[in-house]
């Protein structure tokens, strides 16, 4: 293979690679997308249960308040009922008294009934709303994650067409050119094979490449290496 074919098929191979890299960015971006959705769902309906247990706690707390109520009306007509027997003026004036902070109780309460009715209302239209709001969503939801699964698995059918001429590339080159660019691949360095940029610029870490080599590396004499280790091509 002469060294023009080499350098063409690592350029291919790193130009693979690097779609390879965006294909796999889009794909994880899509199953981000997707948790953030189930994320925003979670806490949708988490919210619709809180709402839900604040309206049962309400409930429960109006019907012990109905219940004080029941009990205060009890006592006070006990009392009423006694002033047909009393027998002095002073236990009649207690028995008034008592009457009438028993009334006093009740109006209290029953003014914390009213407010309490009035949260439950409040609390059962916000529930109201939520529901429609969660089921909305779940809906748009489901159909946001069937597009990002279709746009997914093109994706991935994609990276397979582009692993297949992966293989293709990695086969046709010498191992040792291939060896070397997995190597250098997996020390982190996404650009393996660097063009010679304006000012005789190494394309990978922007270091002059002595003017010897750029005539060698024109003439494709042979395949040059910068002194950061990366293969060097002429762009043509
Ligand atoms: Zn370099």
């Amino acid at each position: 293979m002469s060294i023009q074919d080499i350098v063409n098929n690592l350029v291919s191979l790193q130009t693979i690679d690097l779609s390879m890299d965006e294909l796999n960015k889009l794909l994880e971006n899509c199953l981000d997308e997707i948790n953030l959705q189930e994320m925003a769902s979670k806490t949708r309906l988490q919210q619709l249960q809180d709402t839900r247990k604040n309206l049962e706690d309400l409930n429960k707390k109006r019907k012990t308040l109905e219940i004080e109520v029941g009990a205060l009306d009890t006592k006070i007509s006990k009392y009423q009922n006694q002033l047909y027997d009393v027998k002095s003026n002073k236990e009649y004036d207690a028995l008034k008294l008592e009457i009438a902070s028993g009334k006093d109780e009740k109006a209290k309460l029953e003014e914390n009934l009213l407010t309490l009715l009035f949260q439950e209302d409040d609390l059962k239209s916000a529930i109201q709303h939520m529901t429609v709001e969660v089921e909305s969503l779940k809906k748009e939801n489901l159909k946001k994650q069937d597009e990002i699964k279709k746009k997914m698995s093109d994706l991935e059918k994609n990276l397979d067409e582009k692993k297949t001429d992966r293989t293709k590339i990695i086969q046709l080159l010498p191992t040792n050119y291939s060896d070397e660019y997995e190597n250098m691949k997996k020390s982190g360095k996404k650009i393996v094979i660097a063009p010679i940029l304006e000012n005789n610029m190494c394309g990978g870490c922007f270091i002059s490449v002595p003017p010897q080599m750029v005539i060698e590396i024109q003439a494709d004499d042979k395949l040059c290496r910068c002194s950061c280790g990366r293969y060097l091509y002429w762009k043509r």
